[in-house]
């Protein structure tokens, strides 16, 4: 095993709930002080519309 970027995470995309590459996330967004990442621009616009909408997802998995 090569343990090189074992510190490699993902990020679930709140808009089409894909798993986001955080090392390779080209497009993110910033919402109260947290960023978000996107898998594609059209995603971080639907959020970026309407945050509070895509939040609730994270809100109900905690
Ligand atoms: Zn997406």
């Amino acid at each position: 095993m090569n343990n090189m970027g074992s510190a490699l995470s993902t990020e679930t995309d709140a808009v089409c709930k894909m798993q986001i590459d955080k090392g390779k996330a080209k497009f993110t967004s910033e919402h109260k002080g947290k960023e978000y990442y996107f898998c594609s621009l059209a995603c971080k616009k639907k959020f970026d519309e309407d945050p509070e909408k895509y939040l609730s997802f994270y809100d109900s998995r905690k």
